[in-house]
């Protein structure tokens, strides 16, 4: 038996007289069912007055929202409009589609393979248009058809409406209206800010400690980021020691996460040594983190930017005798061994210059990350999807992946960091100093620090000391 839901069809009894009206009715509710091609429709009788129930296939039973009730006085036309509309649908049949863009399509090659023909496709086409680029449509899109078709041959009937995802929470649905004509509308669920707060004590890793206060894997990557040009994770965090977290979700009007937003506040407490960080957006519209004092965190390269941390040092910087060469030469970075397809991160936030093969170095990668250092990795196996030259990057962002190209006798990353133009060791590398608040920066920014702390100094560490920890 097809899955089935049921759909009451009451026939209430007002008076004795109409009993005769009603047999009659129920005659014609016989000749219905029969006449249905499909048997996916039951009816049921109790005595010979009521129709208990219809069972009727799945999605014909979404279609017709109410139950229906028939009087005995008007039973006759009732129950004969409501059974060719049940006789319709059990004919037709919506289909409801998941779609997700795949390489080569396009709009018109998804509503091809969706069932509708050329002009059709056109039509809903030009609709779309009007609200959506057809142009921006991406790889791993996701787009909803519902159509119908027939039961009996799976033909394709009608395309009801077609939904084309836009973000989080936003899309471009077209529909057919009265007049079997499309329409399209943008729709955009409403989005309700919430600030969040929680503390808690680090006990195994800081993620894991802070997942149980039920924080977004998002928020607490984020978390991360904002400190690790300052804490050394591994060698500088401790049980016992605390977090601190102000950040933003985004819900629905049912309290659902959509989407979660920013760090407003962040703070970690390492023995006796609070780091509180506060989000601000200065007047060029840069954001960043800064202590209370509005000091900008101290930024270092990452020494090891590879995913594989236990990487050994196959050749330190400086002079080495060269395998390949077979003579003694300079060695003008850090090579570290590590499995082909190892993940390479960005060593700071920064600007591409060159993703390339570049002699030697083989597939080569130079990221400037401000006036005084930029980084070059080398021998990658390729590069990561998006990266070329112009392109941001941030601070452990994967760029590519170990390989043995160029001169090499097998797969390492060779890394480099110059610094004002000299390329220098990237294991003793100084930090060099984000650029402080000040004047009208400043004064807007206090009003955020003091906005934060008269909201959760209840629940915050109270011993607050403004230095970052040195790495
Ligand atoms: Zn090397």
């Amino acid at each position: 038996m097809p899955i089935t839901e049921l759909v009451k069809l009451n026939i209430k009894q007002r008076n004795r007289q109409k009993i005769i009206t009603v047999a009659y009715a129920l005659a014609v509710t016989f000749a219905f069912i029969l006449s249905l091609t499909n048997n996916s429709v039951e009816a049921s009788v109790a005595g010979n007055e009521r129709v208990n129930y219809l069972l009727i296939e799945n999605n014909v039973a979404q279609n017709l929202s109410n139950p229906e009730t028939i009087y005995p006085e008007d039973s006759i036309e009732n129950i004969k409009n409501l059974f060719s509309t049940v006789n319709a649908l059990v004919q037709e049949k919506q289909i409801d589609k998941a779609i997700t863009v795949q390489k080569g399509d396009t709009l018109i090659s998804v509503l091809n393979d969706v069932g509708l023909n050329r002009n059709e496709a056109n039509d809903i086409f030009a609709a779309l248009k009007k609200e959506f680029d057809p142009r921006d449509l991406k790889i791993g899109q996701k787009l909803h058809a519902n159509y119908t078709i027939r039961s009996s041959s799976g033909e394709f009937v009608r395309l009801n409406t077609f939904v084309i995802e836009t973000g989080i929470g936003e899309r471009v649905v077209a529909y057919l209206n009265e007049n079997d004509e499309f329409e399209v509308e943008r729709q955009k669920d409403e989005m309700i800010e919430e600030v969040n707060s929680a503390t808690g004590s680090i006990d195994g890793t800081l993620g894991a400690s802070m997942q149980k206060q039920g924080i977004p894997s998002r928020i607490i990557h984020n978390f991360i980021a904002i400190f690790s040009y300052s804490v050394d994770f591994r060698r500088d965090v401790r049980k016992g020691d605390k977090f601190e977290i102000v950040y933003e979700n985004y819900i629905d009007s049912e309290g659902k996460v959509i989407k979660s937003g920013n760090i407003l506040y962040a703070a970690l407490i390492l023995r006796n040594d609070k780091i509180a960080l506060y989000r601000f957006k200065n007047k060029a519209g840069n954001i960043d983190y800064y202590t209370e004092k509005g000091l900008a965190l101290k930024k270092t390269l990452d020494r090891k930017p590879l995913a594989f941390k236990n990487a050994r040092i196959s050749s330190p910087f400086g002079r080495r005798y060269h395998p390949i060469l077979r003579k003694y030469k300079i060695h003008w970075g850090v090579d570290y061994a590590a499995p082909r397809g190892t993940a390479i991160y960005a060593g700071g936030d920064g600007v591409i210059q060159a993703a390339k093969y570049y002699g030697s170095y083989g597939n080569y990668i130079k990221i400037r990350h401000n006036s005084e250092f930029s980084t070059a990795y080398g021998h990658m196996q390729r590069f990561a999807k998006g990266i070329r030259p112009g392109v941001r990057v941030k601070q452990g962002q994967i760029i590519g992946y170990v390989g043995s190209t160029g001169r090499s006798t097998g797969p390492h990353l060779h890394y480099e960091v110059i610094q004002n133009g000299r390329r220098v060791n990237p294991r003793t590398i100084k930090a060099s100093t984000g650029e402080n608040l000040a004047g009208r920066n400043l004064t807007e920014f206090k009003k955020v620090v003091a906005n934060i702390k008269s909201s959760y100094s209840s629940m915050f560490a109270q011993n607050e000391t403004p230095k970052i920890a040195k790495k």
